[in-house]
């Protein structure tokens, strides 16, 4: 397989003069391609031929924005094969479900804000002081827009930020991680088809040097950002140095899934299958953490454990896989040492609790039963591991929800709706699924609270977002 590694800046594709960094093969841990990185006269080059291509974007009607979003939709979907060839070898997924689910997906969130661009909402016009003063709010695009994507879903949160940006009418200057570049430096080329110059540029290297350049430049408007905690602190940093900009953080989650006494087990356990191992865990939504009624605790956990072992996982081009590998090997033995600890600390690993040995850097499913106040059940570990812990009542379940550092995925099982009701409505959680978890729709907003940062991808509420609201008054 060959790979597209130059940077797109300007419309065209353009080789990186700083430092070369390699993008991995997962599954075996070679060398797929060097990718040489932006400089900072590049990170300069791309944020400015933005901010220039913004004088005609920002002014195109959301019609003529409408179809090109369109035509980049159509244009995913014909070119599926060769993005999920890319998007499996670098980012470690399992083909089939890149080429059917997550490129589907991408294609779908262009098509929805092709829509969007055209139904924006909340127009009012009206005299307010006196008939001859009239108002009306317009809502405008921003300007240039900084985002920054992490490497657990590549195109998947590179559509999340440029699909409603340029829907509204920025323009965007977009750095993927330095695991996962590939994709993304193909898309690009998809991109170029129906789109002028200089409306998405694309640069790529690390966060401290490229990153740090690109949203602290001047020209940038607003800064949007999927990743960690700690990224997030350094972009509202940046956002308030000399030139304010406007930010929208999509940071960390570890999502509670609160099982009632009377919840139905095996529906539980056959949507946990996906909802806590899809992409080896490596979710800010995935079903991380069960809080299960201490009557139950022991038959969830023998499920569990079942289910745990039919688990299948392994070379990402097989047909059979459910999961991949770990990104790299310091994630991988991130994951080994909160399993470690844990296992130090006294908690009972159930299931799993090893690396795999071999190439590539797979990790065992695993189940770990801990108490509430352990560290692998309050952190984030972004790997193939749940956890278990039995509350009393469910009152007791919600508190320790709410008092989690992380804001963002919860779930509730109970064959009571008035209970499943009132526990959904106690969470302060930015979605609540309900006898179901990790089923997204594009049409609603994705979003948390908390360390889990601020603002919506999808739905309405992300072109909002990337818009201004301005208010005109004429008189007369
Ligand atoms: P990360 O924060 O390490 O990296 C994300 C991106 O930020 C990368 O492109 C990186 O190069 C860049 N970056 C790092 N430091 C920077 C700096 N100082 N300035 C500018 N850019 C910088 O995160 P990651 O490890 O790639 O991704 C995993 C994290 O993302 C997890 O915490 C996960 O929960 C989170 N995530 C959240 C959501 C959500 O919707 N809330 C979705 C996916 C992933």
């Amino acid at each position: 397989m060959s790979f597209e590694t130059r940077l797109f800046i300007n419309g065209d594709y353009v080789r990186g003069q700083g430092p070369a960094l390699a993008a991995h093969e997962p599954a075996t841990g070679k060398v797929l391609a060097d990718v040489a990185s932006a400089d900072r006269a590049q990170v300069d080059a791309a944020v400015t031929s933005a901010h220039a291509a913004f004088a005609k974007w920002g002014q195109t009607t959301p019609k003529e924005r409408s179809l090109a979003l369109m035509r980049i939709a159509d244009a995913i979907e014909a070119h599926s094969h060769s993005l999920a060839d890319v998007e499996s070898a670098n980012a470690g997924k399992p083909w089939r479900y890149v080429q059917a689910g997550e490129l589907a997906n991408v294609a779908d969130v262009f098509r929805f804000f092709g829509t969007a661009a055209r139904n924006v909402p909340g127009i009012a016009a009206n005299g307010f002081r006196s008939n001859r003063h009239t108002s009306m709010m317009r809502r405008d695009p921003l300007g240039v827009i900084a985002s920054i994507a992490p490497w657990n879903y590549p195109l998947l949160m590179a559509a999340w930020k440029i699909a409603p940006a340029i829907a509204a009418g920025n323009t965007v200057v977009i750095k993927p991680s330095e695991n996962t570049p590939l994709s993304l430096l193909l898309l690009a080329s998809i991109l170029a088809e129906f789109l002028p110059a200089g409306v998405v540029n694309v640069i790529c290297g690390d966060g401290p040097e490229v990153g740090q350049s690109l949203i602290t430049h001047p020209l940038v408007r607003m800064i949007s950002l999927t990743g960690d905690v700690r990224t997030g602190r350094a972009v509202l940093k940046a956002a308030a140095g000399e030139s304010i900009k406007r930010t929208h953080l999509e940071l960390g989650g570890k999502a509670p899934v609160i099982v009632c006494a009377d919840a139905d087990l095996d529906s539980l356990v056959e949507t946990l299958r996906e909802a806590s191992f899809y992409n080896a865990g490596q979710d800010c939504t995935a079903a991380c953490r069960i809080l299960v009624d201490k009557s139950i605790e022991q038959e969830v956990t023998d499920k569990l454990s079942t289910m745990i072992g039919s688990l299948v996982y392994g070379a990402p081009e097989r047909d059979d896989v459910e999961f991949g590998p770990l990104i790299t090997g310091a994630q991988r033995d991130r994951v080994a040492g909160f399993v470690e600890r844990a296992r130090g600390d006294g908690a009972d690993i159930v299931a799993g609790g090893n690396a795999v040995s071999g190439q590539g850097y797979f990790y065992e499913p695993t189940l770990v039963s801990a108490p509430i106040q352990s560290e692998i059940v309050q952190k984030e570990v972004f790997g193939p591991v749940l956890t278990i812990t039995a509350f009393d009542e469910p009152g007791t379940a919600v508190e320790w929800s709410n008092a989690s550092e992380y804001g963002l995925a919860s779930s509730v099982w109970s064959r009571n709706s008035v209970q499943a009701m009132n526990i959904a409505n106690a969470l302060q959680y930015g979605v609540t699924w309900v006898n179901t978890h990790g089923v997204f729709a594009t049409e609603m907003p994705h979003g948390g609270m908390r360390n889990s940062g601020y603002g919506s991808d999808l739905s309405m509420q992300s072109l909002m977002d990337y818009t201004q609201i301005r208010h005109i008054m004429i008189a007369s």
